[in-house]
């Protein structure tokens, strides 16, 4: 355990989260679809990234690469490769690490092909390196401007890349797709994929499938209309875009099938937006023809006020299936109809082959937020079985004669309704760090987090153009969960072992922090490769969850491990550097989470690996304990408790549950601020933008007139608390 990552005791009350032209350039060919693939990796021209169809089809064949986020079209995440195995894995010493030059969230898997890695980075950075030596080739910096950063819900984060016959391609956080040159990172081609007037931002990966670069979009905290598009990957024009929910009906339907579900729908949610975001998860089956994508949380997420008189709201939360060719509906399936509790369905999907009832059965595999694994027949959609992997009170079960989810009608909220605590919360059970299936044991590892929130009704709801439209009261279901005491549940995350045919747990390892969540590697070495919240990066035996192997990381890690070869030479590589999820809506004095100084880095290992990294500064240097010195509390209760309700609503993304900041040295800790001294200091930046260029950006228009002082006098009470408890025991901020 890194002794240099702090702790915090006590995180409280509402906290959030959960939760981006030119004709290209025509790069000469070097390996043409003719060719054998297994042979390609050794006869293309270093960084040539010449991936296509035939390469990623055949990822088998030359497991010494990693040419699409997910490794192969059904996204396993699962590796061949056997020369680390659970014999040497202890010889895993770091070969080259790399420091990224931003401290914001790194949740990308990064590509390996053709002696190059690509890797994306907070704010939409793109590097590539030599997969050998770490030498940096280049680096892209789409220059986003810094004001945006308010429109992400969970950070200006970005997932990857993806590679195709010479170039590389990234999605922005201000909605942008861009296609860079492999060899020089020069920019090819960039399209608008947005409405920059809506909140629309992007994090997802792209995929690429028969030569169309597929992106989606995240936004749906903040009123946006959910779609994916495909664009010609040479030349950047739209092929097509499909929409996951029906706009005005008044306006026409896009698409045939929305007409159907606009039946699902009540109320004028269009104006709204309806959400149904497809923010990361999509999978490919090249034999069946279909891409699936995963569906979003609707928009605002309190179906009372999105869809008054309910209905299942499609095709929210749902896992589509799409013809690739011409962007036409095939099938979906949803997880949770009438989606209430920012349930998305965009977790990471797996397709793959599984031997059901003695009969090979092509499969979808998912773990949404809701907390059921669900395994879907992959050609029609047909929901094969459904089981909790987590503690689950919104549903009994899935009713297999239905296909439904028995729901326990408490756990739905509106004006109406006593408020309950709802497991799993908006983090989910699970949420966006992909699993991983191995073909060695037939499990599936998924990152698992027990998890929940007191869903309440706001009093009164208006739509914001800043900050997220949840119409959830996030202040009193925090107080809701406080007045729960010793009968709330206890947040816990693990690592699970799953079998997805018998649909039952195999083994876990237990995470010392509550909110952890890492991406996982498997391999055909008998491995599970996972980064942790406690600074540490693991190799776990993949039959028992035995830990086999542990290295230092200095950083959270919440992003998924790769491996790959360089002259037959085993590799493993891991984007570090992140804030644990906070808990939401918790109030739960107790929880934990864990901070750092955010040492961004990608860390590459390798059997007899030798570099170190940097000395870490010693904990004095980054522990202000005990520093608090706000003003003194002049407010009365009724401005304090206003002022948590805002802060809540607009603040606690980034600033934190509370008020304490969940990475110190990325997000101010307010509590520390020298401007709560005055309403004049505070005003200057809450309302002046005076530090709009850090990406704080100005709420004028968005807050009432008092609210801005209202937080101030909310974040004095809270210095004043954790002063007198003693608990304040982090850094100060930068500033
Ligand atoms: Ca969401």
């Amino acid at each position: 355990m890194n002794k240099r990552l702090l702790h915090v005791s006590t995180l409280a009350a509402a906290a959030l989260l959960l939760a981006a032209c030119g004709p290209a350039e025509s790069p000469s060919s070097t390996n043409t679809a003719a060719e054998p693939a297994a042979a390609s990796s050794n006869m293309v021209l270093p960084y040539s990234a010449s991936v296509n169809a035939d390469r990623i089809i055949a990822a088998d064949e030359e497991p010494g690469n990693w040419m699409s986020t997910g490794r192969d079209y059904g996204e396993a995440r699962f590796s061949p490769l056997t020369q680390i195995n659970t014999n040497n894995v202890s010889d895993l010493g770091l070969e080259w690490y790399a420091d990224i030059d931003t401290s914001r969230m790194q949740e990308a898997t990064p590509i390996v092909v053709d002696g190059a890695m690509y890797v994306s980075t907070a704010w939409s950075h793109v590097k590539a390196f030599d997969v050998r030596t770490g030498r940096p080739l280049w680096a892209f910096n789409p220059e986003v401007d810094p004001a945006k950063g308010v429109d992400a819900c969970c950070d200006v984060v970005n997932r990857g890349v993806a590679v195709w016959e010479g170039k590389v391609f990234v999605g922005t956080i201000d909605g942008r797709l861009i296609a860079l040159d492999s060899t020089t990172g020069e920019e090819l081609w960039s399209v608008m994929t947005v409405d920059e007037s809506e909140a629309y931002t992007i994090t997802g990966a792209p995929r690429i499938v028969k030569g169309q670069v597929l992106i989606g979009n995240g936004g749906a905290e903040y009123g946006v209309r959910g779609y994916v598009t495909a664009y010609d990957a040479e030349t950047g024009e739209q092929n097509w875009r499909y929409y996951t929910v029906p706009g005005n009906p008044a306006d026409g339907f896009e698409q045939p099938e929305l007409e159907m579900a606009a039946q699902t729908w009540n109320g004028e949610w269009w104006n709204l937006g309806g959400g149904g975001t497809v923010w990361d998860a999509m999978a490919y089956d090249p034999d069946l023809n279909l891409l699936y994508i995963g569906v979003g949380n609707g928009s605002p997420w309190n179906q009372s006020l999105r869809s008054p008189g309910g209905g299942d709201n499609l095709f929210l939360s749902s896992i589509m299936a799409i013809n690739p060719d011409d962007g036409t509906y095939r099938w979906h399936y949803q997880t949770t109809p009438g989606e209430t509790w920012d349930y998305t369905a965009t977790q990471h999907i797996i397709v793959t082959t599984l031997e059901i009832d003695g009969q090979p059965r092509r499969v979808v595999m998912q773990a949404p937020k809701n907390g059921f694994f669900y395994v879907l027949d992959a050609a029609t959609g047909q929901l094969i079985t459904a089981e909790k992997f987590v503690p689950v009170s919104w549903a009994s079960h899935i009713d297999l004669e239905t296909d439904r989810p028995v729901e326990i009608p408490e756990a739905r909220y509106d004006e109406t309704r006593i408020p309950m605590i709802v497991q799993p919360g908006p983090q989910g059970g699970h949420n966006w760090h992909p699993m991983s299936f191995s073909q060695r044991t037939k499990l599936v590892y998924l990152p698992a987090t027990e998890q929940f929130m007191g869903y309440v009704a706001p009093e009164n709801f208006e739509v914001s153009d800043t900050g997220w439209n949840t119409g959830t009261d996030f202040a009193a279901g925090g107080a809701l969960v406080r007045e729960a005491g010793d009968q709330a549940p206890v947040r816990s995350a693990h690592l699970l072992a799953w079998d997805p045919v018998a649909q039952r747990e195999v083994w876990r390892v237990p995470k010392e922090v509550s909110v952890d969540a890492a991406g996982v590697l498997s391999t055909a070495g008998g491995l599970v490769f996972q980064g942790n919240a406690s600074g540490e990066f693991n190799a776990y035996k993949d039959d028992t969850g035995e830990l086999l192997w542990s290295a230092m990381t200095q950083a959270i890690t919440v992003a998924a491990p790769i491996t790959y070869t360089v002259d037959g030479e085993q590799y493993v590589a891991v984007l570090v550097g992140g804030r644990a999820l906070p808990t939401i809506g918790a109030g739960a004095i107790g929880s934990t989470t864990t901070m750092s100084n955010n040492n961004s880095r990608l860390l590459v290992f390798k059997r007899g690996g030798t570099a170190q990294l940097p000395p870490e500064l010693a904990e004095e240097e980054v522990s202000d304990t005990g520093n608090l010195n706000p003003p003194p509390m002049t407010a009365d209760f009724e401005t304090v408790a206003h002022g948590e309700q805002v802060y809540g609503r607009y603040c606690s993304v980034c600033h934190g549950p509370a008020g304490v900041s969940p990475s110190v040295g990325t997000f101010p800790d307010l509590r520390y601020s020298a401007r709560l001294a005055s309403s004049e200091m505070w005003n200057s930046v809450v309302l002046g933008g005076e530090l709009e260029s850090g990406g704080m950006v100005s709420f004028e228009g968005t807050l009432e007139a008092t609210d801005p002082d209202a937080v101030r006098h909310y974040i004095i009470s809270r210095a004043h608390a954790d002063r007198e408890a003693g608990e304040a025991e982090h850094s100060a901020p930068l500033q």
